[in-house]
């Protein structure tokens, strides 16, 4: 098979909240070699957008509404719910990228990474970004917005806790005690994947 008709990878990147896998994401994206080649497709959701998030940027903001008619004409591939709020990836996103030969990189919690990699064995690249400890993770989410709600703070760190334990059904794990370190380890993975 041509390298142009090869099928391209789906690379999934969970971790607990104030993990960084965000930033990894993005960072991945605008890599010399790989710029244009990965995607990040843009999921729904229906919780409210946080300071500085783009409406189709970071997620397709949508009502709870829209979102259940979203999910009755199967335009969601996979769901979940997380903290009251429903989060699903668009259906056509994964099919029309790969079959392009381009590359796809999600964030999803631990359901939407089993979901992919089930329905993907081939093609799904899993990697668990583990914050170097449960306080940096908070901190981290204070700096995001200091208008972060104590109580969502306390239930996004709860839910860590039990992500923290699921670490080991991933592909790789990584560490972000730095950031440039975890990129680069992300891009080796990545890189070798695409190029092997
Ligand atoms: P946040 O509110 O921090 O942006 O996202 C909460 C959690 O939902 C994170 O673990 C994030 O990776 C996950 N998530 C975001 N979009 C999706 C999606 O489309 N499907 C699934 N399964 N998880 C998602």
């Amino acid at each position: 098979m041509s390298l142009k008709t090869r099928k391209g990878f789906i690379f999934v990147i969970s971790g607990p909240s104030g993990s960084g896998k965000t930033t990894i994401a993005k960072r991945l994206l605008t890599q010399p070699r790989l710029k244009g080649r990965i995607i990040k497709p843009v999921s729904f959701t229906t919780r409210p957008k946080r300071p500085g998030e783009k409406q189709g940027k970071d997620y397709c903001f949508v009502s709870a509404r829209e979102f259940d008619r979203l999910l009755k004409e199967k335009k969601i591939l996979e769901h979940t719910r997380y903290l009251g709020y429903d989060y699903g990836t668009p259906r056509d996103s994964v099919e029309r990228v790969i079959n392009k030969g381009q590359h796809a990189v999600f964030c999803l919690d631990l359901s939407g990474a089993a979901f992919i990699k089930k329905a993907y064995p081939d093609r799904a690249i899993t990697i668990f970004v583990k914050p170097p400890s449960l306080d940096v993770a908070k901190k981290r989410i204070l700096l995001r917005s200091n208008k972060t709600p104590p109580e969502e703070v306390y239930r996004r760190m709860r839910v860590a806790g039990e992500e923290l334990r699921s670490a080991g059904s991933y592909d790789y794990c990584l560490v972000n005690d730095n950031l440039n370190k975890v990129i680069k380890e992300a891009k080796e993975i990545v890189r070798w994947a695409i190029y092997q």
